[in-house]
């Protein structure tokens, strides 16, 4: 299952809060989801890294995060449902990730 980010704020700078307007390429995160049926649902979250143009601002670039998971963190039940609805499978919504493979 391959997901990208569909949260807009994932592109603001942490730092600063601009919103980033250039990539700077990408990383893939493995990110481990509860077993379903026995088996774990394998899941690749494409995250997209950003380079903040804040002038003023030092951080530079930062790959991008949503609060259902910081960055770091995998995924856990309780916040598998505000997960769903920050990444998207296709363009598509997933209601509830890891139900479909
Ligand atoms: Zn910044």
């Amino acid at each position: 299952m391959d997901l990208v980010t569909a949260d807009e704020r994932a592109r603001r700078c942490p730092e600063c809060g601009t919103l980033a307007r250039r990539s700077k390429g990408r990383r893939v995160t493995r990110p481990r989801d509860v077993p379903i049926g026995g088996r774990r649902p394998v899941v690749r979250w494409c995250k997209r890294r950003w380079r903040c143009e804040e002038p003023a601002c030092g951080r530079g670039s930062f790959t991008e995060a949503v609060a259902a998971v910081p960055a770091g963190k995998r995924l856990t039940v309780r916040l598998r449902a505000a997960t769903g609805a920050a990444v998207t499978d296709g363009g598509r919504t997933v209601g509830a990730v890891g139900a479909r493979s």
